[in-house]
């Protein structure tokens, strides 16, 4: 049978070391069918058919390999992973239905009952109850760090210490953990590291390359760039995707293929995006940081920030998240978000679409008044995602809530 365009696909896998970064966003993970379809298809089917007793039996028994269920592997999803798995150097992904969920499959499969976790402070709030809450259940205890000193990382060690977690850059106040340094420290520890590199992407960070064990993703955010579906990823080494594979196939934490099929082609413009968020934010933080009223501006591209050094390091841009405190308290900040009329009031990011939010009462809502105090959210605090709107227009709208604290 001809099989257009699936001959030549079989030769070049777009996986190898042959391809750059650009090449292997946009062509890395397909495999065409007989049918020769330029754009990915969707494979939206629950399960496969066999074409005899004889092979199902043989599927099922791990004799040959094929598809059964999408719980376990589906086209579309397998696409998604292969394609993430090369722009982030990383031997395998593993695709899962959340963020959340990508988190949670690194806490059951690879640590257990009676083991001990080094944990940045300054991590997504779910993160933070999933491990004080959920994973305690589960006999796994956690220490919480100050992400920026790696000293007070090997202080935290136990005997039983396996695990490290980190965020960096952290939300909202993009603080930084120096990823080889702390690595350095797990591999003493023989404590796996695992990094959340949901701010830069592997456009801007590669923390494989950097020395941690593991990487996961909130697909939700920049990988979809465009706030449609949720998702998540973990990466690293077979051996480690194996323990996560058989974890996400047994409890059931699957991608959506439609949501595997949005990121995938969200992955080809990622470094466009990339570029063109970081630009926007970096000219922004500048032009804040001139303004009347306003009091401080967090971002990892501005020479007053304290890791502005290592941001340069292990980063290739500063992203597209920054924050910033305006003269006065919580009336003052929400005065300037609701005086705004293009930004999107909301806690979501990474999107092409601008958004705002109080982190106080939001994102950060849930923590008491101490706890916020202790990790500098103050309650004149703002944060923004920076879309790809003009930058005039974004200007505009900061010149309203401005004019209105
Ligand atoms: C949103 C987010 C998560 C959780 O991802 P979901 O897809 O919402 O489950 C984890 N880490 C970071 C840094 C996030 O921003």
């Amino acid at each position: 049978m001809h099989k257009p365009g699936f001959e030549r696909e079989e030769r070049i896998q777009f996986e190898g070391d042959d391809y750059a970064f650009d090449t292997l966003a946009v062509r890395a993970g397909q495999r065409r069918t007989d049918e020769g379809e330029h754009s990915d298809p969707i494979y939206l089917t629950s399960s496969y058919v066999f074409s005899s007793t004889r092979e199902a039996a043989a599927r099922f028994g791990g004799e040959e390999e094929g598809n059964i269920y999408s719980r376990f592997t589906n086209p579309t999803v397998q696409a998604f992973e292969r394609r993430i798995a090369a722009l982030e150097g990383a031997e395998r992904a593993v695709a899962t239905s959340s963020g959340m969920a990508a988190i949670m499959a690194v806490g059951i499969a690879l640590i257990q009952n009676g083991d001990h976790v080094v944990c940045s402070r300054s991590v997504f709030g779910s993160t933070v109850s999933l491990f004080n809450k959920y994973l305690t259940r589960a006999g796994i205890e956690t220490t919480f760090v100050d992400p920026t000193d790696p000293d007070a990382w090997r202080a935290a060690i136990r005997p039983n210490t396996r695990m490290f977690f980190m965020e960096t850059p952290s939300n909202p106040l993009a603080e930084l953990t120096d990823i080889e340094a702390v690595s350095k420290i797990a591999r003493e520890q023989d404590a796996l590291l695992v990094v959340d590199n949901c701010f830069c992407t592997p456009v801007l960070q590669q923390p494989l390359k950097q020395g941690a064990d593991i990487v996961i993703h909130s697909a939700t955010k920049y990988l979809d760039g465009q706030g449609r579906c949720v998702g998540g990823v973990v990466l690293g080494s077979d051996k480690l995707m194996e323990e996560i594979f058989g974890y996400v196939r047994t409890c059931g934490a699957c991608l959506s293929p439609f949501n595997a099929w949005n990121f995938m082609t969200g992955l080809e413009t990622l470094s466009l995006r990339m570029k063109a968020h970081s630009e926007a934010a970096m000219a922004l933080a500048l032009w804040l940081e001139q303004q009347d009223g306003i009091e401080k501006v967090h971002y990892a591209g501005l020479k007053s920030h304290p890791q502005h050094e290592l941001a340069v390091k292990q980063q290739s841009a500063f992203g597209g998240v920054l924050s910033f405190e305006v003269r006065g308290g919580k009336e003052a900040a929400f005065n300037f978000i609701d005086a705004t009329e293009m930004f999107s009031i909301t806690g979501n990011l990474g999107d092409v679409k601008t958004t705002i939010t109080h982190p106080g009462t939001t994102t950060h809502g849930r923590m008491s008044v101490e706890e916020r105090a202790e990790a500098g959210i103050k309650d004149n605090l703002i944060r923004v995602s920076v879309g790809l709107e003009d930058l005039e227009d974004i200007k505009a709208d900061m010149l309203r809530g401005l004019a209105a604290i």
